[in-house]
């Protein structure tokens, strides 16, 4: 089973959330301090559950995306935090579906 793909992503600023389409042409969509908080790199998660407190970052902005290779995404928060590296398959798993 290959990973879903996100074919747009989208900054909805008046929302405050990102909005990801999939291949499958699925819409899911991610509020930024939520995002922001399951950041999966080691210094918000550690390297196994529970071995750090997990960041609880409230008000934060995003200045930048970027793709990582055809795989993931990288996000630039106004918190300065940039070294999470959201994979399509983890970013598939975390988001909530968009209620139209
Ligand atoms: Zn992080």
């Amino acid at each position: 089973m290959s990973d879903k793909q996100a074919t747009e992503v989208r900054l909805d600023r008046d929302n405050g959330r990102v909005l990801i389409t999939w291949d499958d042409e699925s819409r899911l969509q991610y509020y930024l301090d939520d995002l922001r908080n399951q950041c999966p790199c080691a210094s918000c998660q550690g390297h196994s559950p529970g071995e750090v407190e997990p960041p609880q970052v409230k008000g934060v902005l995003l200045m930048n995306i970027a793709e990582v290779g055809n795989y993931a995404l990288k996000f630039t928060w106004s918190d300065g935090h940039d070294t999470g590296i959201y994979t399509w398959s983890y970013l598939a798993k975390i988001g909530q579906p968009v209620i139209a």
